[in-house]
């Protein structure tokens, strides 16, 4: 089963689709946003809603692990994922969609594993699942590859920390992709993010406003829908990846 986790403007995805049920799961962490079970033409799928329906959870206050354990309760297997991101490269405007294959996680008061009480190294040589990559990459128009720079927020970033960013080698600022990807990879599940480029990160442009950036998403929301059906059609049933066997090897007995 493939889930969607949908950031700010993917909402419109369960329209598209028929509604099965919606439902709010209770995990050992917490309850889950409200998730609803959709078919779109012959897919069945998980539609859940990041910051939950109404953006009223800021990106530094999402219970990530409640979200991937709910999902994986619910027995999904692959995440498409859809964030938001600030551009670090002039020549990737904003409404460009990115598809990363690698992060900088530079998040500080965020749980970010489900092994506090196991000894868990869980391998990140392949950051996102290459498959699921993959079929984004042929579902639409996306750039191929990037290094995604999660921070915590909620405030935007300062023109040294953009600097430091460029530096290290990003491409894209954001606040959402950590530890989503890593709590999804350590549940054994595939996952990969399409992110949406709403502006350039500060000091590249003027100022950051979060009216600028509504804007472009709105412009971009039937393109990213799109984007995501498509993927969701062309997702193999059987998996080609490593990402189900994360744990294996990953584990100090
Ligand atoms: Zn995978």
């Amino acid at each position: 089963m493939l889930a969607v986790i949908g950031g700010t403007g993917v909402y419109r995805l369960v329209e598209q689709g028929e509604e099965r049920e919606t439902m709010i799961i209770n995990t050992p962490y917490g309850e889950s946003p409200q998730i609803t079970r959709l078919v779109l033409d012959d897919s069945e799928l998980f539609f859940m809603p990041r910051h939950h329906a109404g953006h009223d959870n800021p990106p530094h206050r999402i219970n990530y692990r409640a979200n991937l354990c709910a999902l994986k309760q619910l027995g999904v297997k692959r995440i498409l994922a859809t964030n938001a991101v600030g551009s670090l490269d002039e020549k990737l405007e904003p409404g460009t969609f990115l598809v990363p294959d690698d992060f900088l996680d530079f998040t500080h008061h965020r749980p970010v594993t489900f092994y506090d009480q196991r000894t868990v190294h869980v391998d990140f040589t392949q950051p996102y699942c290459p498959q699921l990559r993959k079929v984004i990459l042929e579902s639409g128009e996306a750039v191929d590859g990037g290094v995604y720079v999660c921070v915590e927020g909620p405030r935007f970033e300062t023109p040294a920390e953009i600097r430091m960013f460029r530096q290290l080698g990003g491409t894209v600022v954001g606040m959402t992709g950590l530890p989503e990807a890593v709590l999804a990879r350590e549940l054994s599940m595939c996952y990969a993010s399409v992110c949406m480029i709403s502006n350039y990160a500060a000091s590249i442009q003027d100022k950051v406003t979060i009216d600028e950036v509504f804007q472009i998403m709105d412009g971009k929301k039937k393109e990213l829908t799109d984007l995501l059906i498509e993927s969701i059609h062309k997702t193999p049933q059987n998996s080609d990846c490593h990402c189900e066997q994360a744990l294996q090897g990953a584990e100090i007995e």
